[in-house]
């Protein structure tokens, strides 16, 4: 039943009732009595489920709204990532080794440095590469263990030559 019905119930009941008392006929005070505590229980059991519902309501738009800061900080926090990458370049600065080097206009006065690319494209991670000596021939990625060479190993210094077997002999 909807609300008007159940209160246009409850007048018919309390005019029922006052109807009733009128006429000091017990029998009939009591039956109108039960019908308006009857129509009274239906009432109160209607507001509290409005009551329910708007609780519902306001809680599910509660949650709604959390969801939708949560998901606008997740794209702000994606904007200013990709703002952030957009300062590197890809590089090959050693044949066959591809990085992410720092634009020179884009520093602000960082040092010069590098990120690993598999770490951006597979993980949306900023990565930067720690050279593994001070000469920079080898630098690893902190996050996914690659290696990336900038620079050729020294040459080995020559062997001496292989004693002969002339000056084995005693
Ligand atoms: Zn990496």
């Amino acid at each position: 039943m909807d609300v008007m019905g159940l209160f246009s119930g409850l007048t018919q009941g309390f005019s029922a009732y006052k109807a009733a008392v009128e006429t000091l006929d017990e029998a009939k005070i009591s039956a109108a009595t039960n019908e308006l505590t009857v129509q009274l229980a239906q009432v109160g059991a209607h507001v509290f489920a409005m009551h329910e519902k708007a609780t519902q309501a306001a809680d599910r738009e509660a949650t709604a709204l959390a969801r939708i800061r949560d998901l606008e900080e997740q794209v702000r926090e994606l904007e200013k990532r990709n703002r952030d990458f957009s300062r590197y370049d890809l590089v090959e600065d050693y044949p066959g080794t591809f990085t992410l080097r720092i634009k020179e206009v884009a520093r602000n006065g960082e040092p010069l440095h590098y990120l690993c690319p598999s770490c951006r494209d597979n993980k949306a991670v900023k990565s930067i590469l720690q050279f593994q000596d001070s000469k920079k021939r080898l630098a690893g990625c902190p996050a996914c263990k690659t290696q990336y060479r900038f620079q050729d190993e020294p040459a080995r210094k020559p062997r001496p030559p292989l004693t002969t077997v002339g000056s084995m002999r005693r």
